[in-house]
């Protein structure tokens, strides 16, 4: 029986994960819960899998949670430094990061230093802080295992390869809504358009970013952080049906793809049940659903964030930090109808322009870049609003 607390439980892959934990009572025990505001859900989930703490960070729904689940033995705790425990509980073996954002970095430490190996669904946090967070987790021996379905597969590649090096990776992308439309169409797309994804089912924010291709930039960091690349050894490749989920190309020229139906669950189980595999009841790949699987070169004149973000991994430091802030500030702004789909690359190069670069940053050195860059970021916004 694996121990496991998942942070952001609420979620897109949260639920996923519980979905996969029922299904598997005899591998897995829910030890703690946490989400950001859906009281109702996190409850309902929390009187199912009785773990034994739960956090919820909107402070101002601590009472009600606290109220349905009166008559438990479950503690409740509220606001954002009670995920650190969540994710320190000291039963716990794996934390999920599945929360948005780089309020995922402090809880990651948290689960590090206290021993925990990672199933890490929260990218966020390798893109702002990848270097520190890598090395903390060799310190202390601990396992990072992505769920991001990309690097899944390239983990799941690289098994029983630990000694033989790696000449590049291509990560796939799907392309998502927006693939072959040009810079015309995208300046007014709605968020409507942007939000319905062809291949995956996920949260908001990220969905906006595989619009707008930053989730690729994003995951070309990740990707950086996780295997230990050099840029030039990281390429992205089109794959619109999303059934190969990335490939590692190894120095005998010789590749390997993982492959399967584009289902969260898959990574999510794999993560979970690591190093082991784990029947499941998953429907199975049919090659005659998909009697084409295709390649193009992503389009990066028209998508920008792509370039951005190479640009900003290139320049290392906390610019990464930067990008990463200043993008969660402009997706909630066009999720808000307050900018257009083209604008988020505008405000995100203005950041990083305008923000201190630092060569060398500390922890605090990238919560302050984190903070600072929301600000200006949000700034940047308030303007162009007021000048419509
Ligand atoms: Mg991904």
């Amino acid at each position: 029986l694996k121990n496991i607390s998942i942070l952001g439980s609420t979620g897109s892959v949260g639920t996923q994960a519980l979905e996969v934990i029922q299904a598997n009572p005899s591998l897995y025990k829910v030890v703690a819960l946490t989400a950001q505001s859906n009281c109702e859900l996190l409850i309902s989930q929390a009187l199912k899998f009785t773990p034994e703490l739960v956090v919820i960070c909107d402070e101002s729904k601590y009472a009600a949670v606290k109220e349905g689940l009166s008559g438990t033995s479950i503690k409740v705790l509220a606001g954002e430094d009670a995920l650190c425990e969540a994710a320190s509980v000291s039963s716990c073996e794996m934390v999920l990061t599945a929360i948005m954002g780089s309020v995922g970095l402090r809880p990651t430490i948290a689960a590090i230093k206290a021993g925990k190996d990672i199933a890490l669904a929260n990218k966020e946090t390798l893109v702002v802080a990848g270097e520190l967070i890598t090395a903390l987790a060799k310190e202390h021996g601990v396992k990072i295992v992505p769920v991001d379905s990309e690097h899944s597969a390239i983990f799941q590649c690289l098994v029983g390869e630990e000694q033989n090096p790696i000449e590049k990776i291509y990560l796939t992308a799907s392309g998502g809504p927006f693939r072959g439309k040009n810079t015309a169409f995208l300046s007014s797309v709605t968020k409507e358009a942007a939000l319905k994804h062809p291949n995956w089912v996920m949260g908001a924010k990220i969905t906006i970013d595989s619009a707008s291709l930053m989730n690729k930039g994003l995951e070309v960091i990740e990707a950086k952080w996780l295997f230990d690349l050099t840029i030039d050894q990281i390429d992205v490749i089109v794959h619109p049906q999303s059934i190969i989920h990335s490939i590692v190309q190894f120095n005998d020229g010789s590749m390997k793809a993982q492959m399967g139906l584009p289902d969260m669950k898959l990574p999510v189980h794999y993560a979970l049940a690591y190093p082991q595999r784990v029947e499941s009841k998953f429907p199975r790949f049919n090659f005659m659903d998909y009697p084409e699987l295709t390649f193009a070169k992503p389009d990066l004149d028209t998508f920008r964030n792509l370039n951005l973000a190479y640009r900003a991994l290139e320049q290392g430091g906390n610019m990464p930090c930067i990008i990463n802030a200043a993008n969660e500030v402009v997706v909630n702004a066009f999720l808000a109808g307050r900018i257009g789909f083209l604008e988020m690359s505008d405000v995100i190069e203005r950041c990083m322009e305008d923000m201190e670069f630092i060569a060398s940053p500390r922890l605090n050195n990238y919560l302050e870049t984190d903070q600072h860059t929301r600000i200006f970021a949000g700034e940047l916004v308030t303007k162009h609003f007021l000048s419509i």
